[in-house]
């Protein structure tokens, strides 16, 4: 078996899945699954100067930086659990950190999780959380017995303010806008891989491990 590097990232709209398969390949794989937003959340935490940076600007409603968000990668690429590979989720969002991820020692494949728009509608807009739990359920996949009452604990289910139509719209605008320049970006240079993201996890999570032996097999 030759010795293969996992140098993975994941793009997809919100609600693709990618949460559950990036955790799926992860343990799999052996590799860190490594989010940004979890990142930008620590060095807030840290009160590190980074982290208070970041802090002024997400609080002014703002985007962090290309400059900063590389920093942090480069930080956390270079930790040794990251030598067999890694899964980034939520970098690069722009060309230009695609471009620094390259002058970082680049990347094996950038995985697509395709979902139509309105399927992420459908997925996110019926989502329920509860209130007391934190139970998930929706309300044509999974609903509860009782509507908005939670099966487990009896708390009443309520819509995550990400969830609501409105800004499940501006988030899926958002995503198209930043995504598809970065789609043909990898494609040019042979490194997409897209992947039908409209079954349910365990079917997308097979058909992702299949289709990425045979990629890397075949560069
Ligand atoms: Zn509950």
């Amino acid at each position: 078996m030759v010795d293969r590097s996992f140098r993975l990232i994941f793009l997809g709209p919100p609600g693709a899945g990618k949460g559950t398969i990036s955790a799926m390949a992860a343990e799999r794989l052996g590799i860190p699954h490594i989010s940004t937003g979890d990142m930008f959340r620590a060095a807030v935490k840290s009160s590190t100067p980074l982290g208070l940076e970041i802090k002024e600007i997400l609080a002014r409603g703002g985007l962090v930086p290309d400059a900063l968000t590389i920093a942090l990668v480069k930080e956390r690429l270079a930790q040794p659990d990251t030598v067999r590979g890694f899964i980034l989720d939520g970098f690069p969002r722009t060309v230009p950190q695609a471009e620094a991820l390259e002058e970082l020692g680049g990347i094996d494949a950038a995985v697509d999780f395709e979902v139509s728009d309105e399927l992420v509608v459908f997925r996110l807009t019926g989502r329920r959380i509860c209130g007391s739990c934190g139970a998930i359920y929706h309300v044509a996949n999974k609903p509860p017995q009782q509507e908005d009452i939670c099966d487990r604990c009896g708390g009443r289910l309520t819509i995550r303010n990400d969830d609501r139509p409105e800004t499940v719209h501006a988030r899926l605008a958002a995503y198209h806008a930043e995504t598809e320049p970065l789609k043909s970006w990898y494609g040019a240079r042979g490194l997409l891989l897209t992947i039908d993201g409209a079954p349910d996890a365990e079917t997308v999570y097979r058909s992702f491990t299949v289709r990425l032996e045979h990629f890397l097999a075949e560069r």
